[in-house]
């Protein structure tokens, strides 16, 4: 078996590869081992055995920081073991924290920021030819190419439209490490889903911090609710996703689409943040919860189906209690099929970090408590309504949990458990809803 050293001479170190944060980090993973891929690296799946680990990191919130450090913590072992083991930390922190990462974590030896991806293999030759650790975190740039993707997946595919985002919501810190909005050309985003949809790929999810303002920044502005009609008469693609949509730019033209065209996914994903005006506005939403709700009320109108998922915070400075009730009594009167609760947490160059907590830490966890008891129980009894249903299912392989059972995803995302064979991966096959939990559903196979 060829050693570490050797296996880096002949350009077949094996690359262990870990993902924090969102579907873009996801994609941005599969760029990553695209471009190591083209030098020979091979991806394997077993930390202890690989020659470079590379942790493609989120900042938006705390936990994947804190997770980040504590993965890097327990890698000191290996490298002292193997000190020919490269490590390499790129994504969102690495862009905004680089200098914080090099004197934290003196092991690290590549730090590439969001706009290097392509860079990576030439920082890992450089970094083999010096003592030091490198580090390449430019401040803007735009190096995406739909065709340079390494993907495993065969039967779905993210695709992204548009990356950067221009709202500056006071909490986020992707408007600084990802830079401003710009569009992808549509002729390359219907090129690339063709391709994929030719070589099998049956659902794909278009990509962005914010979809809604896809193409407002193209030479020949489109609008987003266009790109999705076109996309959508592609043919032999069955389901389109789309996330993550801004309430200030979801336009009822959108709405139309869904309606009109069977393959986009009867789903909605729209996050609220805030059922309270004066947190929206302390947060930079640009939205009233009137205006929320007004979208909510054509979406119930026009898909009586469809299901509609949230984001939510607590414990925002400023949030008082009757702030958080107005957050609650949104929630009941929309009844989302799920809601992504997070407790506030400041992160350093954004607009929020110099505002001052107005709850205690305590305060936080119970009234988030008190939020998720309330989802639940939402979540619980709109599934139930799905019980008794059939519906297809995209099977995406077996269930983490229990070896005989497969999890896939009705059209409108919520995961269901079933009996079945693993050979079924990657194909929709017809299943009824027998039960429901908060979470998901479990079903059975319908007889062919
Ligand atoms: S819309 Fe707001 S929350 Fe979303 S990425 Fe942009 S700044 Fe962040």
């Amino acid at each position: 078996m060829l050693k570490n050293k050797e296996r880096f001479e002949k350009n077949t170190a094996k690359v262990y590869i870990q993902t924090f944060g969102c579907q873009m980090n996801e994609y941005d993973s599969e760029r990553i081992l695209y471009f190591l891929g083209k030098e020979g690296y091979v991806r394997t799946f077993n930390i202890e055995k690989s020659d470079i680990i590379v942790f493609n990191t989120c900042s938006v919130r705390e936990k994947p920081v804190n997770k980040l450090y504590g993965h890097i913590g327990r890698l000191k072992k290996l490298k002292k073991l193997n000190p020919q083991l490269l490590i390499c930390v790129g994504g969102c922190t690495a862009q905004n924290l680089k200098d914080k990462i090099l004197k934290d974590l003196p092991y690290v030896d590549i730090v590439f920021g969001t706009h290097n991806i392509s860079e990576l293999p030439e920082l890992i030759k450089r970094r083999r030819l010096t003592n030091n650790s490198v580090c390449l975190v430019r401040e803007s740039g735009f190096d995406y190419d739909l065709e340079k993707v390494k993907r495993d997946i065969k039967f779905k595919a993210y695709v992204p439209i548009i990356i950067g985002c221009n709202n500056y919501c006071s909490y986020c810190i992707v408007p600084y490490v990802r830079g401003r909005e710009r569009s992808i050309l549509p002729t390359n985003i219907i090129e690339c889903i063709k391709k994929l949809v030719a070589g099998g790929v049956l659902e794909i999810t278009l990509l962005g911090q914010n979809v809604n303002s896809y193409g407002k920044d193209l030479h020949e502005p489109m609008s987003f609710s266009s790109l999705l009609d076109k996309v959508s008469h592609i043919e032999g693609l069955k389901r389109i996703r789309f996330m993550t949509s801004h309430p200030k730019d979801f336009s009822e033209e959108i709405i139309n689409v869904i309606k009109k065209r069977e393959n986009v996914a009867n789903h909605i994903h729209l996050p609220l943040q805030s059922g309270s005006e004066k947190i929206l506005g302390l947060m930079n939403r640009k939205y009233t919860a009137y205006e929320f709700l007004k979208i909510i009320d054509f979406a119930r109108k026009e898909l009586p189906d469809c299901l509609i998922t949230t984001d939510i915070i607590v414990g925002f400075p400023g949030e008082d209690r009757n702030d958080f009730l107005e957050t609650l009594n949104i929630m009941r009167e929309v009844r989302f099929s799920r809601a992504f609760t997070f407790i506030y947490s400041p992160r350093k160059g954004t607009k929020a970090y110099s505002m001052a907590d107005s709850i205690t830490m305590q305060e936080k966890k119970e009234w988030f408590r008190e939020l998720v008891e309330v989802q639940n129980k939402i979540s619980y009894e709109e599934n139930k309504k799905l019980v008794g249903k059939k519906f297809e299912v995209l099977v995406e392989g077996k269930s983490k949990k229990d070896e005989g059972i497969l999890m896939g995803r009705l059209e409108n995302s919520t995961l269901v458990n079933f009996k079945g064979n693993e050979d079924s991966t990657g194909k929709i096959l017809q299943v009824n809803i027998t039960k429901a939990k908060s979470f998901y559903l479990l079903g059975d196979l319908c007889a062919t």
